[in-house]
Formats: C-alpha cells, sequence, structure tokens
C-alpha cells in the first residue's frame, strides 16, 4: 500500500439532536458530502424526551458510509475525524456487552426537576456555580446520571461495581468507533465535560464531592481530554479503521470554532433545535451576573483553555417542529415563511414557548408555554410570524445579558444553523437586535468547527489562522425598524414572557 497517498479530507461527524450527519471538507474547509440519518424523538411523558442510543450509534455507521460514497474516497483519503454533538444528552451503558441501560435522556427533558431541587437545598441553584459555572437546572448530565442510577433497576449496583459507563454522545461514538467492548476509548473533551456539572472550570477535573452529592461513582466517567488531539484509531472491521479521531467539541462550541470566534468579545449564534449565542471570553472564566452560562469553549492540545458564556435558549427550531407535527400547520418546516409572510405583522400576538421551562436568562424550570394578544382578528399567518418571532426574541434577551456581562456592546452577530434560511426571521432578527447579523459562506459551522479540531491535531491544518483564512462572508441583514417601534414591540414580549411563570404546582 501506498503511503505516500495524500490526505486530502477530513471528516466530521455531527450527532446532533434531531438527526446524525457526515460530513466531508477539503482543506479550504469546503463541503465535499454529506451523509444525514434523522433517529426518532422518543416522548414517554410530558416534560420526557430520550433517543435510542443503538439506534443513534447504527445512523452514524450508515451517515459515514454515505459521506465516503458520495465523496467516492475512502479511509485512506482522510486525514482525520472530528466528533461533534448534541451536549448533556446522557447516555449510560454497560462496559461488558456495550448495551446501554436506559435510553438517551435529552437535554430538553425536564425529569430531573425534583433532584435538582433536592440538590439545591437551602443553599439554591448556585450551589455549583463558582465551581462549575452553571446553575443546577434540568438542563446538564450531572442529574440526568443520577436519575438513570436511581430509577433504572440494578443500576446502582453494576455501576459501583464498575460495569457501568457514562458518555455524552461524543463519548459513546467515540467509544464505539474505537473498538467498544474490544477496548474502545472512553473519553471526552473539556467542552463537554463542562455541561455535565461535575468539572471544575478551572482545574478541568471531575469534582469527587459534587459526584458524592450526587451518588455518581466517579469509575463511570470517561477521562477528560483537550478539544483537539488524537484520542484512538478507527477499530478494526470498521469503515474507519487505523484512521486518527482526533477532535470533540460540543455542537455551540464546535460552531463558536468554526465560525472563528477566536477572539475575546467575538460571539455567534447557532439557530437550531434550540438558539445557543457564544461569546468568547479569553483565558479566565467569567462568572455572570445576568443569567448566562459559564463554559469551557475549547482547548486545542497543550494550549491554554478558552472559556465562553452562553445563553441557551431551549427551543426555536424545535417551536417550528412543533407547529408541524402537532398543530398540522404545514409540512415541512420552510412552508412557515410563507405563512407568516401573509399578515402584516404579528396582529398583536407573542408566543413564549416555554415547554422545557425557560432556560437563559431566566432558569425557571416551572415556566410553561403561553400564546398571549390573541383577538378573534388573528389568524394562522400571525401564530407563524408569533413562532418565528419568538425566536428573534429570546436572542434579544440574550445578547442583552451578554452586553451586560461583558461592558461592551456587540456590533454584529455571526450566526448559522438550519433557521437561517428563513429570511424573515433574519431581518426580524436585525431589526430587534439592532445590529448586523452575519452568515458564513459555509453554513456548516458546527460540523466544521470539529473538523478543524481534528485536522489541526493531525497537521493538516497549522491552527486557527487557516479557519480565520477560511471563513468567508455569505450574506448580511441589517437593521431597518425604527427604533420607537422596537422598543414597542420588545417590551410587549417581555411582558408576556411574565404570563408563563410558576405554573406547575
Ligand atoms: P439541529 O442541529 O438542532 O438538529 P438544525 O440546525 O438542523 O438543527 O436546524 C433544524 C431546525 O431548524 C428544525 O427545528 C427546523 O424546524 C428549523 N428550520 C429548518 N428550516 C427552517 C425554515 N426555513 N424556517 C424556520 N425554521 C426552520
Amino acid at each position: 500500500e501506498n503511503k505516500m497517498t495524500e490526505k486530502k479530507y477530513v471528516l466530521s461527524i455531527d450527532q446532533g439532536t434531531t438527526s446524525s450527519r457526515a460530513i466531508v471538507f477539503d482543506h479550504a474547509g469546503k463541503i465535499v458530502s454529506v451523509g444525514q440519518l434523522e433517529h426518532e424523538q422518543i416522548f414517554p411523558k410530558a416534560g420526557w424526551v430520550e433517543h435510542n442510543p443503538v439506534e443513534i450509534w447504527e445512523n452514524i455507521r450508515e451517515a459515514v458510509g454515505q459521506a465516503l460514497s458520495k465523496a467516492e474516497i475512502n479511509r485512506h483519503d482522510l486525514a482525520a475525524v472530528g466528533i461533534t454533538n448534541q451536549r448533556e444528552t446522557t447516555v449510560v451503558w454497560d462496559k461488558n456487552t456495550g448495551e446501554p441501560v436506559y435510553n438517551a435522556i435529552v437535554w430538553q427533558d425536564t425529569r430531573t426537576a425534583e433532584i435538582v431541587r433536592e440538590l439545591a437545598g437551602e443553599v439554591g441553584n448556585d450551589k455549583y456555580k463558582e465551581i462549575c459555572g452553571l446553575p443546577l437546572a434540568t438542563y446538564f448530565s450531572g442529574p440526568k446520571i443520577k436519575w438513570i442510577l436511581d430509577n433504572v433497576e440494578g443500576a446502582r449496583e453494576k455501576a459501583e461495581a464498575g460495569d457501568l459507563l457514562f458518555g455524552n454522545t461524543d463519548t459513546w461514538t467515540l467509544w464505539n468507533l474505537t473498538g467498544g467492548v474490544n477496548g474502545g476509548v472512553h473519553a471526552t473533551d473539556v467542552s463537554n465535560a463542562s455541561r455535565t456539572m461535575l468539572m471544575d472550570l478551572k482545574t478541568l477535573q471531575w469534582r469527587e464531592d459534587i459526584c458524592a452529592d450526587m451518588g455518581i461513582p466517579m469509575s463511570m466517567l470517561p477521562q477528560i481530554r483537550s478539544s483537539s488531539e488524537i484520542y484512538g484509531y478507527g477499530r478494526k472491521n470498521g469503515l474507519l479503521i487505523d484512521t486518527p479521531i482526533s477532535g470533540i467539541l460540543g455542537d455551540q462550541q464546535a460552531a463558536t470554532f468554526g465560525q472563528a470566534c477566536f477572539e475575546k468579545g467575538m460571539a455567534k449564534n447557532t439557530y437550531g433545535t434550540g438558539c445557543f449565542m457564544l461569546m468568547n471570553t479569553g483565558h479566565e472564566p467569567v462568572q455572570s451576573e445576568n443569567g448566562l452560562l459559564t463554559t469551557l469553549c475549547y482547548k486545542i492540545g497543550e494550549a491554554p483553555a478558552v472559556y465562553a458564556l452562553e445563553g441557551s435558549i431551549a427551543v426555536t427550531g424545535s417551536l417550528v417542529q412543533w407547529l408541524r407535527d402537532n398543530l398540522k400547520m404545514f409540512t415541512s418546516a420552510p412552508e412557515i415563511e410563507g405563512l407568516a409572510r401573509s399578515v402584516e405583522d404579528n396582529g398583536g400576538v407573542y408566543f413564549v414557548p416555554a415547554f422545557s421551562g425557560l432556560f437563559a436568562p431566566y432558569w425557571k424550570d416551572d415556566a410553561r408555554g403561553a400564546i398571549v394578544g390573541l383577538t378573534r382578528f388573528n389568524n394562522v399567518g400571525h401564530i407563524a410570524r408569533a413562532t418565528l418571532e419568538a425566536t428573534a426574541f429570546q436572542t434579544r434577551e440574550v445578547l442583552d445579558a451578554m452586553n451586560a456581562d461583558s461592558g461592551v456592546a456587540l456590533t454584529e452577530l455571526r450566526v448559522d444553523g438550519g433557521m437561517i434560511a428563513n429570511e424573515l426571521l433574519m431581518q426580524f432578527q436585525a431589526d430587534i437586535l439592532g445590529v448586523d447579523v452575519v452568515a458564513p459562506q459555509v453554513a456548516e459551522t458546527t460540523a466544521l468547527g470539529a473538523a478543524y479540531a481534528a485536522g489541526i491535531a493531525v497537521g493538516f491544518w497549522e491552527g486557527e489562522q487557516d479557519v480565520i483564512d477560511n471563513w468567508a462572508e455569505g450574506k448580511r441583514w441589517s437593521p431597518s425598524m425604527d427604533a420607537a417601534e422596537r422598543d414597542r414591540t420588545y417590551r410587549l414580549w417581555k411582558k408576556a414572557v411574565t404570563r408563563t411563570f410558576d405554573w406547575v404546582d
């Protein structure tokens, strides 16, 4: 075999909330091919959301096969493989059989509300915030692990005997790719670990005391590694035999990296199932005073870690899906734009999608969704418009918090994700923020960011300068709404939000 074969591509595996994708990128950071499969969203009860980890792993293999065959290449053409993933979603499996002991509990799932309340006790939700940067909330992995150990028969005994492993879907993917029960690598990166509530943001190590509080044996936890280094190689008999797996970033951190937000103060917002705005804060973790999370952004090999402030919004694109699937208002997501354009404005209607409670900047798990301002005048077009506007208003709240925490006002916002295809939404977003909204030419920044992390580890790219050089502006939306109108409608939104508080009794 010819060892001189030039490796021209990097493969990125993007294990998302609704689907798993495999994307082949070339050296210019351009997409060569895509494989994609959706997986089932399992809703066993109100507030519960699960995925089947076995289905996810099968989909990943299939998606990788699709991407390689569409590009007419094989593993020999790949310099490296990167992984990016839906964060917080919790998988616990038996290391001897490779079988999950329970479905994956998805980040949106609110079943841990009671566990979270008990953990907070008298101290309150900010009990661990100094250590891990996060408020106690149903969102994060730690309490989800506790729920599985408390509720799945025999799980706690097995975990204490050292037979169970925990991972987010990056770890699940890595372990399976590198051999599974036959020597699979059990590791994660700092960006994912920072979403568990179990990692100390400063030492980048698991916290024994928090694990003890949650009753989580440390033997279950993956090794914490940087975001860019060789973790292992593709297993024998797999599609990716001997190929280095060398980048892992949680999806939002990957998008921040792919958007080349390397300077302190640079931020991006990703519009997918939910919306996530991250602002690079440099080498020091900054504690938020305005309802944002402090999180690990990335760590490239031996270089010092970079931190971010994050505003997480649980429901944005998934509200569009809800209109499609539960109300049957249309059959595919992009159709919402035509409906929204059938009316001049929102007709006074505001839709606050507190389906998983409210995340940033409120962190209220007892909020529930509301449509307010209805009159007999309203029709389906107003609901469609209010749905899109909800995404933009929630983003404005998060941007206001970022500006307050950082003390400087952002002058433009880099955006990406599936919803940016919606022109009406993006124009309204610029209008409501009062700053330019800018999309890059390559909109798959999540997958791209993980590809860069993997490629940098093996020398395929030299470093961050290559990412900056490859980034190119695709589209720009500038504000055109007058300030009085902007203030009026945003004030009404804020009022609508208060109507969702304190709903669960
Ligand atoms: P994720 O990575 O979270 O799975 P994507 O970035 O693939 O999400 O974006 C998909 C989401 O965007 C879905 O929730 C879908 O409802 C929404 N979406 C896709 N296209 C449009 C559109 N043209 N207008 C509004 N929403 C859209």
